[in-house]
C-alpha cells in the first residue's frame, strides 16, 4: 500500500478501478479485490480524506460458526435477551453467534492486509466531482478511471422521503464502567422496550463486555428525531432503574443515524460508477444492519468482474424484490403508526425461533418459512399497510 498526498510527484492519472471512501463498504470491496488474483495486476486507487484511525462505530452482526473477520472480533454472545412490559425472553442463538467488532480493529486489520498490495494506491483527499470516468479531487487533481466504486451518499433525506417511506434509526450510546459487577456478560440485549420514548418504537440495546463494562444504546425507529438531552435522559433512567446498586462512569460515547428505506439507491449507478455501502442501498431497510451484506455484496461484485474479465452491469448486487416488499410494509407501519412497532417486535420474538428470524433478516428463508413467520405477526397493521403500499405512492 502506498500513501500518496497532494504533494506526490509520481502520480499517474489512470487507474483500472477507484474506490471512493475506505469505510465499511470500501474496505470490504478492497479486501475482496486483494484476495482475487484477477485484480493483482490492476491499478486501483482509493480516495478518502479520513485515515480511518478512529474507533467511530461498533459493528455487530450474527453469523453461523467461524467467519472471515474473527481476528477482529472483540466479543461474541451465544444468548440474546428481549424485553417488553409484558415479556422477558432469553433466546439461545445456536447455530448463530452475535459478534462485535470495534470499527478501529476492522480498519486496522484491513489496512494492514492491504499494505502489501503495491497495486493499490491511497489518496488522502476528498473526491469533489465525477464526470463519466473522470474523477476530480479536492486537491485539484484529476484521474481517469476504468470503473469507480463510490460510497458518497448522493441523495438527501428529503429526496428519499419524497418517494419512499423513510424511517430513521437514530441512536446514542454510552460505554459505561460500573463500580460493581452487574452485567451478565454472556447475553446481549437485542431490544428492551420497557421504557420507550413517548410511545414510539424505541428501545435499549445493550452489549455487555464484562460484568462491569457495557455499551448501552438508546435507539429509535421513527420518522422523527429527538434531542440529545432526551437520549441522555433515557440512558440515565435505564441504568438507574436496572442497575440501581452501583455507580458508573461514561468512558466513551457512540451515536449515529442510519436511513431505513427501500429507496432504489442503485438508480444513481452509471456505466462508469457503482454506488456502494449506504449510498448503494446496501443497508438492510428494516434493521439498519449492513456489515454482513457489505461482505456478501462486495464478494458478488468482485467475483462477477473476475469471471467476466471486466466490470459488467450484472456485477451490481440486486436486492430481492420479495424482501424489499416485506421491508416496505414494516417501514410503512413505522412511518404511519409508529407505536405499533413494539407489538410487532414483541410478537416476532415471542413466537418465532431466533434462528429463523436471523435467516429471514439475511433474506435466506423460503416463501413457506416467510408465510409461517408473517402469519404470527399482528394482522391489522400489516393489512392497513398493504392497502397504503398498494393504493398510495409513498
Ligand atoms: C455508529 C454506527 C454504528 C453502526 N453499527 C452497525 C452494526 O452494529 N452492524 C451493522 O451491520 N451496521 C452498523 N451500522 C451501519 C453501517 O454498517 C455503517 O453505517 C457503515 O459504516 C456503512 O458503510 P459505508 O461504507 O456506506 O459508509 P462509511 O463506513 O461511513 O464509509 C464512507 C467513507 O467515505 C468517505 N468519504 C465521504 N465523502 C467522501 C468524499 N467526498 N471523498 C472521498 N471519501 C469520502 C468517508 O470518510 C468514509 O470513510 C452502524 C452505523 C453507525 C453510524
Amino acid at each position: 500500500m502506498q500513501i500518496a498526498t497532494s504533494n506526490s510527484s509520481t502520480k499517474p492519472n489512470y487507474f483500472d478501478y477507484a474506490v471512493i471512501g475506505s469505510g465499511l463498504a470500501g474496505l470490504h470491496l478492497l479486501m475482496a479485490m486483494s484476495e482475487n488474483p484477477f485484480f493483482s495486476d490492476k491499478k486501483i486507487a482509493v480516495f478518502d480524506p479520513n485515515l480511518k484511525d478512529n474507533n467511530d462505530k461498533t459493528f455487530c452482526f450474527w453469523e453461523k460458526s467461524s467467519g472471515k473477520w474473527d481476528n477482529c472480533v472483540s466479543k461474541t454472545w451465544e444468548e440474546a435477551a428481549f424485553y417488553s412490559k409484558q415479556l422477558k425472553l432469553n433466546h439461545k442463538l445456536n447455530p448463530y453467534s452475535y459478534k462485535k467488532i470495534n470499527s478501529l480493529d476492522f480498519y486496522t486489520y484491513c489496512l494492514k492486509k492491504l499494505e502489501s498490495h503495491k497495486n493499490i494506491k491511497w489518496f488522502v483527499t476528498s473526491v469533489i466531482k465525477i464526470d463519466q470516468n473522470k474523477l476530480f479531487t479536492k486537491d485539484q487533481n484529476n484521474y481517469e478511471i476504468g470503473h469507480i466504486f463510490d460510497s458518497r451518499i448522493t441523495y438527501s433525506t428529503n429526496q428519499i422521503a419524497e418517494k419512499h417511506s423513510l424511517v430513521i434509526q437514530s441512536f446514542q450510546g454510552w460505554f459505561i464502567k460500573t463500580e460493581k459487577p452487574v452485567f451478565y456478560e454472556n447475553q446481549f440485549t437485542m431490544m428492551d422496550f420497557r421504557n420507550p420514548h413517548k410511545n414510539s418504537t424505541s428501545f435499549m440495546y445493550a452489549l455487555p463486555q464484562s460484568p462491569t463494562e457495557a455499551l448501552v444504546e438508546f435507539t429509535l425507529f421513527t420518522p422523527w428525531r429527538i434531542a440529545t438531552s432526551e437520549f441522555e435522559q433515557q440512558l440515565n433512567s435505564y441504568i438507574n432503574t436496572h442497575f440501581p446498586t452501583t455507580n458508573y462512569e461514561i468512558r466513551a460515547t457512540e451515536s449515529g443515524e442510519i436511513p431505513m428505506t427501500i429507496f432504489p439507491f442503485e438508480k444513481a449507478n452509471t456505466p462508469w460508477v457503482t454506488k456502494i455501502g449506504t449510498a448503494g442501498g446496501w443497508v438492510k431497510a428494516s434493521t439498519g444492519y449492513c456489515f454482513k451484506r457489505s461482505e456478501r455484496y462486495a464478494q458478488h461484485i468482485i467475483s462477477t468482474i473476475s469471471k467476466v474479465g471486466k466490470w459488467t452491469p450484472s456485477a451490481i448486487p440486486i436486492p430481492s424484490t420479495r424482501f424489499r416488499f416485506y421491508d416496505s410494509l414494516l417501514l410503512d407501519i413505522l412511518k404511519n403508526n409508529n407505536s405499533k412497532g413494539i407489538v410487532i417486535f414483541e410478537q416476532l420474538y415471542k413466537k418465532t425461533d431466533i434462528d429463523l428470524i436471523f435467516k429471514f433478516l439475511d433474506e435466506e428463508t423460503s416463501i413457506f418459512e416467510e408465510i409461517a413467520l408473517i402469519s404470527k405477526l399482528p394482522a391489522i397493521p400489516f393489512l392497513k399497510s398493504l392497502l397504503r403500499v398498494f393504493f398510495t405512492k409513498k
